[in-house]
């Protein structure tokens, strides 16, 4: 099962998230049929997404968005701190070959471009606050170091982040997909700050790593060394939109009583697609006449 960690090592000064996303990928890239670059890209975003909302309060909601002009156009996540994430990509069909050292050009099908995070506090309560923008212009297009750049740029936070996926020919498409972020509080010790960078250097690779069996804490492990860790929090990631048929209904009500009318009229029923989850909602004749008389 998906998992996101939250821990502190070294009183608190060193902040460290990590999780594993694999099946949360395979729903997603199952949902918006991504090719292969595309889902490379798109799980790199939905992980950096869920490693940062781990850090929410209840009812708080997180977005984040890379609008870029490579092919893949777009990619949006959206997290709550309960580990539930959805999102999409522009394009989904943006596609190029693998590098010369075998790896997705995910830099090349994003391009250069922008990297927002949105704050939401009490979203989920109806308590609507001002929400938080951060934003960075992509610096490499990989994702993982345009997350660290915007932490070190806009919230201050020196960081280090990895995010991997893992692809397959065959179903479920995704063979490993997680991340790690290890953020540098003030009042760190330089010599632990040196002593995680120089065993991440050494790590091995993330998604061979998760392949290989290994848990999230030993993800975290991987990244600090004999340095020890205390977990705050553990939570359950699933790719999990949300909609539903009655978000449907609500949506279509909201509508312009003329061109419910026309859907009736032209098309007998009214197809919603969700784009967050690809999910569409067929709305039959009888319920269009109910929604119409509700609005008398
Ligand atoms: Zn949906």
């Amino acid at each position: 099962m998906d998992r996101v960690i939250r821990g502190i090592a070294e009183e608190g000064t060193i902040r460290v998230m990590a999780a594993i996303t694999t099946e949360m990928l395979a729903e997603a890239i199952g949902r918006h049929r991504t090719a292969p670059t595309a889902s490379a890209a798109f799980g790199r975003v939905l992980t950096g997404t869920v490693l940062l909302a781990s850090t929410l309060k209840d009812f708080d909601r997180l977005t984040v968005k890379v609008e870029c002009d490579g092919p893949i156009g777009g990619i949006t996540a959206e997290a709550k701190p309960d580990g539930k994430v959805r999102g999409y990509v522009k394009n989904p069909l943006a596609d190029l070959p693998l590098k010369n050292n075998g790896k997705f050009d995910v830099s090349g099908v994003v391009g250069k471009g922008t990297l927002y995070v949105i704050r939401e506090e009490g979203f989920d309560v109806g308590l609507y606050r001002e929400p938080y923008y951060g934003s960075v212009p992509l610096i490499s297009g990989e994702i993982a170091e345009d997350f660290a750049y915007y932490l070190a740029k806009s919230e201050q936070i020196p960081s280090a982040v990895l995010l991997g996926v893992l692809l397959q020919r065959e179903e479920p498409y995704v063979r490993a997909c997680g991340g790690l972020m290890i953020q540098v509080m003030p009042g760190a010790d330089e010599k632990v700050v040196q002593k995680i960078e120089e065993t991440i250097k050494k790590a091995p690779q993330l998604t061979t790593f998760i392949d290989q069996g290994a848990s999230v804490e030993d993800i975290i492990k991987m990244g600090l060394g004999d340095i020890s860790f205390q977990i705050l929090q553990e939570t359950t990631v699933k790719f999990d939109c949300g909609c539903s048929m009655q978000r449907a209904i609500s949506m279509v009500s909201a509508l312009d009583k003329k061109e419910i009318e026309s859907m009736l009229r032209e098309d007998k029923g009214a197809k919603i697609t969700c784009g967050f989850c690809n999910e569409t909602y067929e709305l039959g004749e009888e319920t269009l006449l109910e929604i119409l008389k509700n609005l008398d």
